[in-house]
Protein backbone atom coordinates (compact mmCIF):
# COMPACT_ATOMS: atom_id res chain seq x y z
CA UNK A 1 0.00 0.00 0.00
CA UNK A 2 1.84 3.24 -1.20
CA UNK A 3 -1.11 5.41 -0.81
CA UNK A 4 -2.39 5.11 2.54
CA UNK A 5 -6.29 6.00 2.81
CA UNK A 6 -7.07 8.89 5.29
CA UNK A 7 -9.77 11.36 5.64
CA UNK A 8 -8.52 14.89 5.79
CA UNK A 9 -10.53 17.62 8.46
CA UNK A 10 -11.22 20.51 5.22
CA UNK A 11 -13.04 22.64 8.14
CA UNK A 12 -11.55 26.00 8.08
CA UNK A 13 -8.64 24.57 5.93
CA UNK A 14 -8.14 25.93 2.66
CA UNK A 15 -7.95 24.21 -1.02
CA UNK A 16 -6.21 25.54 -3.98
CA UNK A 17 -7.03 24.94 -7.35
CA UNK A 18 -4.41 25.98 -10.16
CA UNK A 19 -6.07 26.09 -13.14
CA UNK A 20 -9.52 27.46 -14.34
CA UNK A 21 -10.56 24.92 -17.49
CA UNK A 22 -12.37 21.40 -17.68
CA UNK A 23 -9.55 19.70 -15.63
CA UNK A 24 -10.19 21.93 -12.97
CA UNK A 25 -13.75 21.88 -12.95
CA UNK A 26 -13.99 18.35 -12.67
CA UNK A 27 -12.29 18.51 -9.82
CA UNK A 28 -13.83 21.34 -7.86
CA UNK A 29 -17.28 19.26 -8.46
CA UNK A 30 -15.42 16.96 -5.66
CA UNK A 31 -13.95 19.76 -3.77
CA UNK A 32 -16.82 21.90 -3.27
CA UNK A 33 -18.70 19.22 -1.39
CA UNK A 34 -16.32 19.64 1.58
CA UNK A 35 -16.21 22.86 4.00
CA UNK A 36 -12.69 24.15 2.81
CA UNK A 37 -12.26 27.77 1.88
CA UNK A 38 -11.72 26.84 -1.80
CA UNK A 39 -9.69 29.14 -4.20
CA UNK A 40 -9.21 29.29 -7.91
CA UNK A 41 -6.81 31.21 -10.02
CA UNK A 42 -6.74 31.22 -13.68
CA UNK A 43 -7.43 32.94 -16.83
CA UNK A 44 -10.13 32.29 -19.14
CA UNK A 45 -12.30 30.86 -16.45
CA UNK A 46 -15.09 28.19 -17.52
CA UNK A 47 -18.49 29.13 -17.09
CA UNK A 48 -19.16 26.93 -13.91
CA UNK A 49 -16.51 28.54 -12.16
CA UNK A 50 -17.51 31.32 -12.92
CA UNK A 51 -21.05 31.00 -11.75
CA UNK A 52 -19.68 29.18 -8.37
CA UNK A 53 -17.70 32.27 -7.90
CA UNK A 54 -21.33 34.57 -8.16
CA UNK A 55 -22.44 32.08 -5.93
CA UNK A 56 -19.58 32.71 -3.24
CA UNK A 57 -18.77 28.77 -3.15
CA UNK A 58 -15.14 29.63 -4.08
CA UNK A 59 -12.62 32.75 -4.77
CA UNK A 60 -11.92 33.40 -8.12
CA UNK A 61 -8.47 35.20 -9.61
CA UNK A 62 -8.14 35.72 -13.19
CA UNK A 63 -4.41 34.95 -13.27
CA UNK A 64 -1.72 32.31 -12.59
CA UNK A 65 -0.72 31.55 -8.89
CA UNK A 66 1.87 33.19 -7.52
CA UNK A 67 3.80 32.17 -4.51
CA UNK A 68 2.23 34.10 -2.11
CA UNK A 69 -0.97 32.71 -3.20
CA UNK A 70 0.23 29.12 -1.52
CA UNK A 71 0.83 30.99 2.04
CA UNK A 72 -1.50 28.48 4.52
CA UNK A 73 -2.84 25.86 1.63
CA UNK A 74 -3.33 22.43 3.18
CA UNK A 75 -4.02 20.99 -0.75
CA UNK A 76 -3.12 22.18 -4.06
CA UNK A 77 -4.15 21.01 -6.81
CA UNK A 78 -2.27 21.69 -10.16
CA UNK A 79 -4.99 20.79 -13.03
CA UNK A 80 -3.47 23.74 -15.80
CA UNK A 81 -3.39 20.74 -18.49
CA UNK A 82 0.35 22.19 -19.47
CA UNK A 83 2.75 20.37 -18.01
CA UNK A 84 5.54 22.77 -17.01
CA UNK A 85 3.00 24.96 -15.62
CA UNK A 86 1.92 22.15 -13.58
CA UNK A 87 5.22 21.26 -12.37
CA UNK A 88 6.12 25.11 -11.37
CA UNK A 89 2.60 25.24 -9.47
CA UNK A 90 3.32 21.97 -7.82
CA UNK A 91 7.09 23.20 -6.67
CA UNK A 92 5.49 26.37 -5.21
CA UNK A 93 2.95 24.58 -3.68
CA UNK A 94 5.40 21.99 -1.61
CA UNK A 95 7.71 25.01 -0.88
CA UNK A 96 4.48 26.36 1.13
CA UNK A 97 3.99 23.35 3.22
CA UNK A 98 1.05 22.45 1.27
CA UNK A 99 0.37 18.68 -0.13
CA UNK A 100 0.42 18.70 -3.66
CA UNK A 101 -1.63 16.46 -7.04
CA UNK A 102 -0.99 17.48 -10.09
CA UNK A 103 -4.20 16.01 -11.68
CA UNK A 104 -4.03 12.58 -13.83
CA UNK A 105 -0.17 12.39 -12.98
CA UNK A 106 0.70 10.15 -10.21
CA UNK A 107 3.90 10.62 -10.28
CA UNK A 108 4.55 13.82 -9.66
CA UNK A 109 1.43 13.99 -6.89
CA UNK A 110 1.96 13.71 -3.10
CA UNK A 111 -1.58 12.62 -2.57
CA UNK A 112 -4.11 11.31 -5.13
CA UNK A 113 -7.65 11.63 -4.90
CA UNK A 114 -10.03 8.79 -4.51
CA UNK A 115 -13.10 7.85 -6.55
CA UNK A 116 -15.69 8.69 -3.82
CA UNK A 117 -19.41 7.35 -3.08
CA UNK A 118 -20.92 10.31 -1.35
CA UNK A 119 -23.66 9.38 1.44
CA UNK A 120 -22.61 12.55 3.20
CA UNK A 121 -21.16 11.68 6.09
CA UNK A 122 -20.87 8.26 4.92
CA UNK A 123 -18.51 8.35 2.03
CA UNK A 124 -16.52 5.70 0.49
CA UNK A 125 -13.31 6.37 -1.06
CA UNK A 126 -12.02 3.82 -3.65
CA UNK A 127 -8.36 3.56 -5.06
CA UNK A 128 -6.42 1.54 -7.05
CA UNK A 129 -2.83 3.78 -6.82
CA UNK A 130 -3.69 4.26 -10.69
CA UNK A 131 -3.15 0.69 -11.18
CA UNK A 132 -6.82 -0.15 -12.80
CA UNK A 133 -9.49 3.18 -13.34
CA UNK A 134 -11.54 0.64 -14.64
CA UNK A 135 -12.10 -1.14 -12.12
CA UNK A 136 -11.84 1.51 -9.19
CA UNK A 137 -15.32 2.44 -11.38
CA UNK A 138 -17.00 -0.66 -11.44
CA UNK A 139 -16.48 -0.68 -8.04
CA UNK A 140 -17.60 2.89 -7.53
CA UNK A 141 -20.84 1.57 -9.31
CA UNK A 142 -21.34 -1.69 -7.17
CA UNK A 143 -21.18 0.36 -3.76
CA UNK A 144 -23.54 3.41 -4.91
CA UNK A 145 -25.95 0.35 -5.73
CA UNK A 146 -25.07 -1.13 -2.90
CA UNK A 147 -25.89 1.89 -0.43
CA UNK A 148 -29.32 3.29 -0.44
CA UNK A 149 -29.55 6.87 -0.99
CA UNK A 150 -30.83 7.59 1.99
CA UNK A 151 -27.77 5.78 3.86
CA UNK A 152 -26.17 9.48 4.38
CA UNK A 153 -29.74 10.64 6.37
CA UNK A 154 -29.83 7.78 8.17
CA UNK A 155 -26.70 8.43 9.54
CA UNK A 156 -26.96 11.98 10.28
CA UNK A 157 -29.99 11.71 12.51
CA UNK A 158 -28.28 8.44 13.75
CA UNK A 159 -25.40 11.06 14.85
CA UNK A 160 -27.83 13.34 16.54
CA UNK A 161 -28.68 10.18 18.90
CA UNK A 162 -25.37 8.75 19.55
CA UNK A 163 -25.94 10.98 22.96
CA UNK A 164 -28.96 9.04 23.94
CA UNK A 165 -27.74 5.50 22.64
CA UNK A 166 -25.08 5.52 25.37
CA UNK A 167 -27.70 4.73 27.76
CA UNK A 168 -27.30 1.47 26.98
CA UNK A 169 -24.02 -0.74 27.63
CA UNK A 170 -21.11 -0.99 25.67
CA UNK A 171 -20.68 -3.82 23.57
CA UNK A 172 -23.22 -6.19 22.23
CA UNK A 173 -26.13 -4.32 23.01
CA UNK A 174 -25.28 -1.42 21.76
CA UNK A 175 -24.41 -2.78 18.65
CA UNK A 176 -27.21 -4.13 18.62
CA UNK A 177 -29.13 -1.28 18.70
CA UNK A 178 -27.15 0.13 15.88
CA UNK A 179 -27.79 -2.52 13.92
CA UNK A 180 -31.14 -2.83 13.76
CA UNK A 181 -31.99 0.74 13.47
CA UNK A 182 -29.45 0.77 9.76
CA UNK A 183 -30.45 -2.71 9.20
CA UNK A 184 -34.61 -2.53 9.25
CA UNK A 185 -35.86 0.05 11.77
CA UNK A 186 -34.36 3.07 10.48
CA UNK A 187 -35.05 2.59 6.41
CA UNK A 188 -38.50 1.52 7.57
CA UNK A 189 -39.65 4.49 9.36
CA UNK A 190 -38.00 6.74 6.83
CA UNK A 191 -39.95 5.58 4.00
CA UNK A 192 -43.26 5.72 6.14
CA UNK A 193 -42.75 8.96 7.58
CA UNK A 194 -39.75 10.71 7.07
CA UNK A 195 -37.11 12.32 9.78
CA UNK A 196 -39.49 12.63 12.33
CA UNK A 197 -41.14 9.62 12.24
CA UNK A 198 -37.22 7.91 12.11
CA UNK A 199 -36.48 9.59 15.61
CA UNK A 200 -40.07 8.14 16.97
CA UNK A 201 -38.53 4.61 15.79
CA UNK A 202 -34.82 5.70 17.59
CA UNK A 203 -36.51 6.09 21.20
CA UNK A 204 -39.10 3.04 20.79
CA UNK A 205 -36.25 0.42 19.45
CA UNK A 206 -34.22 2.36 22.56
CA UNK A 207 -36.82 1.55 24.82
CA UNK A 208 -37.41 -2.17 23.80
CA UNK A 209 -33.00 -2.19 23.98
CA UNK A 210 -33.61 -0.68 27.44
CA UNK A 211 -35.77 -3.57 28.51
CA UNK A 212 -33.96 -6.40 27.50
CA UNK A 213 -30.85 -5.44 28.72
CA UNK A 214 -30.27 -7.51 31.48
CA UNK A 215 -29.31 -10.00 28.30
CA UNK A 216 -27.16 -12.66 29.88
CA UNK A 217 -23.68 -13.74 27.33
CA UNK A 218 -23.99 -17.08 25.27
CA UNK A 219 -21.91 -19.27 24.04
CA UNK A 220 -21.69 -20.46 20.45
CA UNK A 221 -20.10 -23.77 20.24
CA UNK A 222 -18.96 -23.44 16.34
CA UNK A 223 -17.30 -26.20 13.86
CA UNK A 224 -14.93 -24.14 11.82
CA UNK A 225 -14.80 -26.84 9.04
CA UNK A 226 -11.01 -27.81 8.15
CA UNK A 227 -9.59 -24.71 7.44
CA UNK A 228 -10.75 -22.93 4.13
CA UNK A 229 -13.50 -19.84 5.22
CA UNK A 230 -15.37 -20.55 2.18
CA UNK A 231 -15.88 -24.11 4.07
CA UNK A 232 -17.20 -22.17 7.19
CA UNK A 233 -20.92 -22.14 7.63
CA UNK A 234 -23.11 -19.46 6.68
CA UNK A 235 -24.41 -19.11 10.40
CA UNK A 236 -20.67 -19.74 11.81
CA UNK A 237 -20.04 -16.75 9.75
CA UNK A 238 -22.44 -14.54 10.80
CA UNK A 239 -22.31 -15.32 14.36
CA UNK A 240 -17.89 -14.81 14.22
CA UNK A 241 -18.89 -11.42 12.89
CA UNK A 242 -20.97 -10.67 15.98
CA UNK A 243 -19.01 -12.09 19.01
CA UNK A 244 -17.50 -10.05 21.55
CA UNK A 245 -15.05 -12.85 22.13
CA UNK A 246 -13.58 -15.69 19.96
CA UNK A 247 -11.90 -18.41 21.63
CA UNK A 248 -10.44 -20.92 18.87
CA UNK A 249 -8.29 -24.45 18.93
CA UNK A 250 -4.76 -24.32 17.23
CA UNK A 251 -6.28 -25.58 14.00
CA UNK A 252 -8.39 -22.96 13.49
CA UNK A 253 -6.23 -20.21 10.33
CA UNK A 254 -5.99 -16.67 10.51
CA UNK A 255 -7.96 -16.67 7.45
CA UNK A 256 -11.19 -17.76 9.31
CA UNK A 257 -10.15 -15.59 12.62
CA UNK A 258 -10.24 -12.05 10.06
CA UNK A 259 -13.46 -12.54 9.37
CA UNK A 260 -14.33 -11.39 13.38
CA UNK A 261 -14.93 -7.71 14.17
CA UNK A 262 -11.63 -5.77 14.90
CA UNK A 263 -12.70 -5.19 18.22
CA UNK A 264 -13.30 -8.83 19.64
CA UNK A 265 -11.29 -10.63 22.19
CA UNK A 266 -9.39 -13.37 20.34
CA UNK A 267 -7.43 -15.83 22.28
CA UNK A 268 -6.23 -19.36 21.41
CA UNK A 269 -6.57 -22.25 23.16
CA UNK A 270 -3.85 -24.29 22.07
CA UNK A 271 -3.59 -27.94 22.78
CA UNK A 272 -0.66 -29.09 20.72
CA UNK A 273 -0.47 -33.26 20.65
CA UNK A 274 0.97 -34.66 23.23
CA UNK A 275 1.74 -31.19 25.24
CA UNK A 276 -0.78 -30.39 27.47
CA UNK A 277 -0.71 -26.12 26.44
CA UNK A 278 -3.88 -25.30 27.93
CA UNK A 279 -5.78 -27.32 29.80
CA UNK A 280 -9.60 -28.08 29.28
CA UNK A 281 -10.28 -27.16 32.37
CA UNK A 282 -8.97 -23.71 32.05
CA UNK A 283 -10.69 -23.24 28.42
CA UNK A 284 -14.19 -23.92 30.26
CA UNK A 285 -13.07 -21.50 32.91
CA UNK A 286 -12.38 -18.60 30.08
CA UNK A 287 -15.55 -19.64 28.09
CA UNK A 288 -17.51 -19.26 31.40
CA UNK A 289 -16.03 -16.16 32.82
CA UNK A 290 -16.61 -14.25 29.50
CA UNK A 291 -20.03 -15.38 29.33
CA UNK A 292 -21.37 -14.47 32.71
CA UNK A 293 -19.75 -11.21 31.86
CA UNK A 294 -22.48 -10.56 29.22
CA UNK A 295 -20.22 -11.51 26.41
CA UNK A 296 -21.14 -13.24 23.26
CA UNK A 297 -18.39 -15.92 22.81
CA UNK A 298 -17.95 -17.61 19.38
CA UNK A 299 -16.45 -21.30 20.42
CA UNK A 300 -14.35 -22.19 17.17
CA UNK A 301 -13.18 -25.88 16.90
CA UNK A 302 -11.75 -26.96 13.72
CA UNK A 303 -13.82 -29.60 11.66
CA UNK A 304 -17.07 -30.59 13.74
CA UNK A 305 -17.53 -29.07 17.38
CA UNK A 306 -18.58 -32.58 17.95
CA UNK A 307 -15.79 -34.89 16.60
CA UNK A 308 -13.00 -35.53 18.32
CA UNK A 309 -13.51 -31.99 19.96
CA UNK A 310 -13.94 -32.24 23.75
CA UNK A 311 -17.39 -30.54 23.25
CA UNK A 312 -19.20 -32.41 25.85
CA UNK A 313 -16.74 -31.75 28.45
CA UNK A 314 -17.43 -27.86 27.72
CA UNK A 315 -21.26 -28.06 27.27
CA UNK A 316 -21.23 -29.67 31.24
CA UNK A 317 -19.03 -26.62 32.25
CA UNK A 318 -21.79 -24.18 30.45
CA UNK A 319 -24.81 -26.11 32.20
CA UNK A 320 -22.82 -26.06 35.32
CA UNK A 321 -22.45 -22.16 35.40
CA UNK A 322 -25.70 -21.93 33.78
CA UNK A 323 -24.56 -19.99 30.62
CA UNK A 324 -26.90 -20.97 27.58
CA UNK A 325 -25.34 -22.30 24.49
CA UNK A 326 -25.75 -23.62 20.99
CA UNK A 327 -23.97 -25.83 18.60
CA UNK A 328 -23.22 -25.02 15.19
CA UNK A 329 -22.49 -27.93 12.98
CA UNK A 330 -19.12 -27.72 11.05
CA UNK A 331 -17.77 -29.64 7.61
CA UNK A 332 -15.65 -32.36 9.99
CA UNK A 333 -11.78 -32.90 8.24
CA UNK A 334 -12.50 -36.52 7.29
CA UNK A 335 -15.56 -35.29 4.77
CA UNK A 336 -13.23 -31.97 3.43
CA UNK A 337 -10.25 -34.87 3.27
CA UNK A 338 -12.15 -37.21 1.02
CA UNK A 339 -13.89 -34.75 -1.19
CA UNK A 340 -9.80 -33.79 -1.56
CA UNK A 341 -9.06 -37.57 -2.34
CA UNK A 342 -12.22 -37.34 -5.33
CA UNK A 343 -13.45 -40.59 -3.07
CA UNK A 344 -16.95 -41.69 -1.75
CA UNK A 345 -16.75 -42.48 1.89
CA UNK A 346 -19.29 -45.50 1.89
CA UNK A 347 -19.96 -47.40 -0.81
CA UNK A 348 -22.62 -50.37 -1.67
CA UNK A 349 -20.87 -53.44 -1.74
CA UNK A 350 -17.70 -52.04 -0.79
CA UNK A 351 -17.63 -50.88 2.74
CA UNK A 352 -20.99 -49.79 4.13
CA UNK A 353 -19.97 -48.37 7.40
CA UNK A 354 -17.36 -46.18 7.94
CA UNK A 355 -15.48 -45.94 11.57
CA UNK A 356 -14.22 -42.87 12.53
CA UNK A 357 -11.51 -43.11 15.26
CA UNK A 358 -9.09 -41.57 16.87
CA UNK A 359 -5.65 -42.25 17.26
CA UNK A 360 -4.61 -40.56 20.40
CA UNK A 361 -6.48 -40.21 23.66
CA UNK A 362 -5.83 -38.56 26.62
CA UNK A 363 -3.98 -41.93 27.61
CA UNK A 364 -1.91 -42.08 24.57
CA UNK A 365 -2.19 -44.30 21.74
CA UNK A 366 -5.78 -45.04 21.54
CA UNK A 367 -6.97 -48.83 21.65
CA UNK A 368 -10.03 -49.89 18.98
CA UNK A 369 -11.29 -53.06 17.88
CA UNK A 370 -8.62 -53.61 15.98
CA UNK A 371 -9.99 -57.28 15.04
CA UNK A 372 -13.35 -56.00 13.75
CA UNK A 373 -11.22 -52.85 11.57
CA UNK A 374 -8.87 -55.60 10.02
CA UNK A 375 -11.83 -57.66 8.31
CA UNK A 376 -12.05 -56.88 4.88
CA UNK A 377 -14.13 -54.17 3.96
CA UNK A 378 -13.68 -52.21 6.77
CA UNK A 379 -13.19 -48.62 6.49
CA UNK A 380 -11.84 -45.76 8.75
CA UNK A 381 -11.28 -42.18 9.01
CA UNK A 382 -8.22 -41.56 11.71
CA UNK A 383 -8.24 -38.67 13.08
CA UNK A 384 -4.97 -37.26 15.16
CA UNK A 385 -3.10 -40.56 13.29
CA UNK A 386 0.14 -38.76 12.78
CA UNK A 387 2.12 -39.31 15.27
CA UNK A 388 0.18 -42.81 15.74
CA UNK A 389 0.41 -44.31 12.44
CA UNK A 390 3.03 -46.93 12.79
CA UNK A 391 1.23 -48.00 16.16
CA UNK A 392 -2.17 -48.30 14.31
CA UNK A 393 -0.28 -50.08 11.16
CA UNK A 394 1.07 -52.49 13.97
CA UNK A 395 -2.33 -53.12 15.42
CA UNK A 396 -3.96 -54.22 12.29
CA UNK A 397 -1.81 -55.97 11.08
CA UNK A 398 -1.07 -58.05 13.82
CA UNK A 399 -4.87 -58.92 13.48
CA UNK A 400 -4.71 -60.12 9.81
CA UNK A 401 -5.26 -56.92 7.77
CA UNK A 402 -2.91 -57.21 4.73
CA UNK A 403 -0.87 -55.07 3.78
CA UNK A 404 -1.82 -54.01 0.46
CA UNK A 405 -5.06 -52.67 1.88
CA UNK A 406 -5.10 -49.66 0.72
CA UNK A 407 -4.66 -45.79 3.34
CA UNK A 408 -5.14 -42.62 1.64
CA UNK A 409 -3.62 -39.77 3.47
CA UNK A 410 -4.77 -35.85 3.38
CA UNK A 411 -2.73 -33.55 5.16
CA UNK A 412 -4.18 -29.71 5.77
CA UNK A 413 -7.25 -31.03 3.50
CA UNK A 414 -9.07 -27.77 1.76
CA UNK A 415 -5.88 -25.70 3.43
CA UNK A 416 -3.28 -24.12 0.72
CA UNK A 417 -0.71 -26.88 1.45
CA UNK A 418 -3.54 -29.84 1.17
CA UNK A 419 -1.74 -33.02 -0.26
CA UNK A 420 -3.13 -36.60 -0.65
CA UNK A 421 -0.49 -39.13 -0.08
CA UNK A 422 -2.27 -42.87 -1.63
CA UNK A 423 0.18 -45.57 0.26
CA UNK A 424 -0.91 -48.99 1.53
CA UNK A 425 -1.25 -50.39 5.10
CA UNK A 426 1.94 -52.16 4.87
CA UNK A 427 4.23 -49.01 3.64
CA UNK A 428 2.20 -46.11 6.00
CA UNK A 429 4.70 -45.55 8.42
CA UNK A 430 7.72 -45.46 5.96
CA UNK A 431 5.52 -43.16 3.71
CA UNK A 432 4.57 -40.85 6.25
CA UNK A 433 8.17 -40.52 7.12
CA UNK A 434 9.41 -40.21 3.76
CA UNK A 435 7.09 -37.93 2.53
CA UNK A 436 7.49 -35.84 6.19
CA UNK A 437 3.90 -35.83 6.67
CA UNK A 438 3.56 -33.46 10.16
CA UNK A 439 -0.14 -33.00 10.16
CA UNK A 440 -3.10 -32.75 10.79
CA UNK A 441 -3.77 -35.15 8.75
CA UNK A 442 -6.95 -37.78 8.05
CA UNK A 443 -5.68 -41.26 7.75
CA UNK A 444 -8.55 -43.12 4.96
CA UNK A 445 -7.89 -47.15 6.16
CA UNK A 446 -9.34 -49.02 3.27
CA UNK A 447 -10.48 -46.71 1.17
CA UNK A 448 -7.93 -45.69 -2.30
CA UNK A 449 -7.61 -42.09 -3.42
CA UNK A 450 -8.73 -41.64 -6.69
CA UNK A 451 -6.59 -38.91 -7.52
CA UNK A 452 -3.14 -37.65 -5.15
CA UNK A 453 0.03 -36.31 -5.44
CA UNK A 454 2.38 -39.33 -4.26
CA UNK A 455 1.08 -42.41 -5.53
CA UNK A 456 1.84 -45.84 -3.19
CA UNK A 457 5.24 -47.60 -2.61
CA UNK A 458 6.20 -51.05 -2.68
CA UNK A 459 5.50 -53.17 0.23
CA UNK A 460 7.55 -53.25 3.16
CA UNK A 461 8.33 -55.76 4.67
CA UNK A 462 5.22 -57.00 6.67
CA UNK A 463 6.42 -59.53 9.51
CA UNK A 464 9.25 -56.75 10.48
CA UNK A 465 6.56 -54.03 11.62
CA UNK A 466 3.78 -56.65 12.72
CA UNK A 467 6.09 -58.02 15.17
CA UNK A 468 7.22 -54.11 16.97
CA UNK A 469 3.98 -53.34 17.37
N1 LIG B 1 -13.29 -31.68 15.32
C1 LIG B 1 -12.32 -31.91 14.29
C2 LIG B 1 -11.28 -32.89 14.72
C3 LIG B 1 -10.42 -32.39 15.85
S1 LIG B 1 -9.14 -33.48 16.27
C4 LIG B 1 -13.01 -32.34 13.01
O1 LIG B 1 -14.22 -32.60 13.00
O2 LIG B 1 -12.36 -32.39 11.99
C5 LIG B 1 -7.81 -32.88 15.31
C6 LIG B 1 -7.57 -33.73 14.12
O3 LIG B 1 -8.45 -33.35 13.09
C7 LIG B 1 -6.21 -33.63 13.50
O4 LIG B 1 -5.27 -34.40 14.20
C8 LIG B 1 -6.47 -34.17 12.13
O5 LIG B 1 -6.56 -35.57 12.15
C9 LIG B 1 -7.85 -33.64 11.85
N2 LIG B 1 -7.81 -32.40 11.06
C10 LIG B 1 -8.19 -31.16 11.43
N3 LIG B 1 -8.07 -30.31 10.39
C11 LIG B 1 -7.61 -31.02 9.35
C12 LIG B 1 -7.31 -30.73 7.99
N4 LIG B 1 -7.45 -29.48 7.50
N5 LIG B 1 -6.86 -31.72 7.19
C13 LIG B 1 -6.75 -32.97 7.66
N6 LIG B 1 -7.02 -33.31 8.93
C14 LIG B 1 -7.45 -32.35 9.77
Amino acid sequence: MRHFPVYLDTKGQRIVVSGAGQTAVAKLRLILKTEADVLVYGEEPEAEIVAWAQAEKLSLTQRAVKAGDLAGARLVYAANDDETEDARVAALGRAAGALTNVVDNLEASEFITPAIVDRDPVTVAIGTEGAAPVLARKIKAMTEEALAAETGQLARIGRTFREAAEMLPQGAVRREFWSDYYGAVGPRALAAGGAPEVRRALWALLREKLASDARPGHVHLIGAGPGAPEMLTQKARRILHEADVVIHDRLVPAPILELARREALIVEVGKIPGDQSWRQDDINALMVRHAAGGARVARLKSGDAGIFGRLDEEIEALDGAGISHDIVPGITSAAAAAAAAGISMTRRGRNSSIRFITGQDVDGFAEHDWRGLAQPGSAAAIYMGVRAARFVQGRLMVHGATAETPVTVVENASRPEQRIVATTLGSLSSTMASEGIKGPAILFYGLAARTADVLPLPIDTPHSIAGEA
